[in-house]
């Protein structure tokens, strides 16, 4: 993809603080960290999002986090928990698909805050998604 910024990172031609990389994907401190340590997992290949995503990178991130991620921000920042989160179209800001590995630290006060006004009743929502 010639115009996307997480393919020119992988291409070496916009720099990145990568923390790791292999066959499959790179990782690296996101430029406008939520927390010390904020780093994304991206595939070296160009997927738009979890929907075009071969499962098997998914395994892999979630595999590298548990053994490498965590691991390394719990010893070398002593973070207190960590959050694995991704966005798909809204609210997605780049188009190539990238978790967000966040640390997590006491009292961070990091949250998602959603417009509660567009909630409509739990049996509603229900009612449309089972089919009864
Ligand atoms: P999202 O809103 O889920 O698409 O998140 C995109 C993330 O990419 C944001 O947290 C940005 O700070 C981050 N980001 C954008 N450009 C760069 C870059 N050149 N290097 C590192 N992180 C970036
Ligand atoms: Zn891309």
């Amino acid at each position: 993809m010639e115009d996307c910024i997480f393919c020119k990172i992988i291409k070496g031609e916009i720099p990145s603080y990568t923390i790791y990389e292999d066959e499959l994907v790179k990782v690296f401190l996101d430029v406008n960290p939520n927390t010390n340590g904020h780093m994304l997992i991206i595939p070296k290949e160009h997927y738009k999002d979890l929907f075009e995503l071969p499962e098997e990178i998914i395994n892999h991130s979630v595999k590298l986090v548990k053994e490498k991620l965590y691991p390394l921000v719990k010893e070398k920042l002593d973070c207190d928990g960590l959050t694995f989160s991704q966005n798909n179209g809204y609210g997605q800001e780049v188009k190539h698909y990238h978790i967000h590995v966040i640390p997590r630290y006491e009292n961070d006060h990091s949250m998602i805050t959603f417009d509660k006004d567009m909630l409509i009743p739990t049996e509603e929502v229900f009612s449309k998604l089972s089919d009864k």
